[in-house]
């Protein structure tokens, strides 16, 4: 992926001297085109694990937004945000 990103910097030079970038032109817009390519690359050659990660993701989404809510609350005890029941209310 090393070589892969250096080829798509380049292209991505090249692609904005003939075709322009949604970004402001130079290292910008090479390193926009390079985004794009690559994220073009990846779901081409690993088409097979968007669905995977799209599983994953709403599996692991719900347990992630469980632990950061709860470590918010943990956080937030001391009454910034008086109107969300706190661990201690319970
Ligand atoms: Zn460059």
């Amino acid at each position: 992926m090393l070589f892969a990103d250096t080829l798509f910097h380049e292209i991505g030079h090249h692609l904005d001297a003939t075709i322009g970038a949604p970004a402001p032109s130079g290292e910008a817009a090479a390193e926009q085109w390079s985004n794009r390519l690559s994220a073009r690359y990846l779901r081409k050659r690993y088409w097979y694990l968007v669905p995977l990660l799209k599983v994953f993701g709403a599996l692991l989404g719900g347990i992630v937004r469980r632990r950061v809510a709860g470590w918010k609350r943990e956080n937030n005890a001391g009454g910034k945000t008086p109107n969300q029941p706190g661990p201690a209310d319970r």
